[in-house]
């Protein structure tokens, strides 16, 4: 029903409950903000999302799972799972389904941490870990980035203690888009505990250039530590529908599903993560993405010609490190009709999407520079 906006809201009762005392530490996760509604047409580039809407196989699939949601989905996932299963090498019982990678996180963090055990992970990256882990009753322990804005490997294994129980490497980096290599994260894992799980959070994974890409498959065969996150959020385009997954050796899969919120990954979600990997799908989706890599070449030479300095991005994104500067270049790019975001005092970051909105970005930075030499 409406709203009666004349009628008198009814009183509020006191509400004298307590939440636990670590939920008032922890950061907000800001989301994307949607464009203000003043009528001038914007590009929202600020959630890495795809400018791609669903594959009309995908959306059909969707759609078709939905005569059957009066049941349950399949707990097993079993289409699903043997699918990604083959698709990695592994068998479908380490593969463990979610309601997106955030949610396999968090998952990893309940299944591991400890009330004051520690997760290490590098900072600043995805704004969603020290959420998880605090909300979950562990500790942080962020790691700066090094001043190329990578992973600082060696600092993150002299961080390791006897509380930690987890490693968060998110590569490539979200936000700073800096990617790992195969050799330095095997490097890593040498100075690692085996009894310390390693997680790879690899969201990005489609947008590298795949002649250095990460050799996941590797590291997973040859450490019982290690497990992968992976989701169809970003490549996919299925953000919306929610559904991501790990790749884990079998005590901790069993684990990530004792701890995992039932039937979390929905019929048609499930239905259209499937339907991305059917070959003449997965065809047009890695074209999709060949599109984004040289979208984002095309951003990052027209900033360099420009004369910015930004980090190596293999992400869908490219990232400014404007310190100071950061909320003011939002705001400046907003007005030009490109909503980015922003990340306090340290930087800011634009999407790769529509290539209308990377012209925009483009003038904005442009722009924004010209200003900057006048000063
Ligand atoms: C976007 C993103 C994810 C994806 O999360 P979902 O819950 O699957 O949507 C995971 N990790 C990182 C680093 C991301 O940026």
């Amino acid at each position: 029903m409406p709203d009666q906006p004349s009628q008198p809201q009814p009183a509020q009762p006191v509400e004298s409950i307590r939440v636990r005392p670590a939920l008032e530490a922890l950061p907000a996760y800001v989301a994307g903000r949607p464009p203000a509604d003043d009528g001038r047409r914007r590009f929202k580039i600020s959630s890495n999302e795809s400018p791609f809407p669903p594959l009309p196989e995908v959306r059909d699939a969707a759609i078709a799972a939905m005569t059957g949601t009066n049941r349950y989905p399949d707990a097993a996932a079993l289409q699903l799972r043997e699918a990604l299963g083959a698709e990695h090498g592994v068998d479908p019982s380490q593969v463990v389904l979610s309601t997106g990678a955030v949610a396999v996180s968090g998952d990893l963090v309940r299944a591991l941490v400890g009330d004051g055990d520690e997760v290490v992970f590098a900072w600043r990256s995805f704004e969603a870990y020290p959420i998880l882990v605090g909300s979950h009753g562990g500790t942080s322990v962020p790691v700066p980035l090094t001043d190329a804005l990578e992973h600082d490997l060696p600092a993150m294994a002299a961080a390791i203690t006897e509380r930690t129980r987890l490693v968060l490497l998110c590569t490539p980096n979200n936000p700073t888009g800096v990617s790992l290599t195969t050799e330095a994260i095997e490097e890593f894992l040498g100075s690692v505990p085996e009894d310390v799980v390693v997680a790879i959070d690899e969201a990005y994974r489609e947008f590298h250039d795949p002649r250095t890409v990460l050799d996941t498959a590797a590291l997973f065969r040859r450490h019982g530590n290690v497990v992968v996150l992976r989701t169809f959020s970003k490549m996919q385009g299925l953000a919306g529908l929610r559904i991501g997954y790990a790749i884990a050796h079998p005590r901790l899969a069993r684990a990530l599903s004792q701890v995992t919120v039932p039937f979390g990954a929905s019929l048609p979600a499930q239905a259209a993560a499937l339907a991305t990997l059917e070959p003449a799908v997965r065809e047009r989706l890695d074209e999709q993405a060949a599109w984004i890599r040289s979208e984002r070449g095309r951003v990052q030479s027209a900033l360099a010609a420009q004369g910015w300095e930004l980090p190596a991005s293999q992400g869908n994104f490219v990232y400014f490190p404007l310190g100071e500067d950061s909320a003011a270049f939002a705001a400046f790019a907003e007005e030009r009709g490109v909503v980015l975001r922003s990340y306090g005092t340290d930087g800011v970051r634009a999407s790769i999407a529509e290539a209308e909105a990377s012209d925009l970005l483009i003038s904005a930075a442009a722009a924004w520079r010209e200003r900057a030499d006048q000063r």
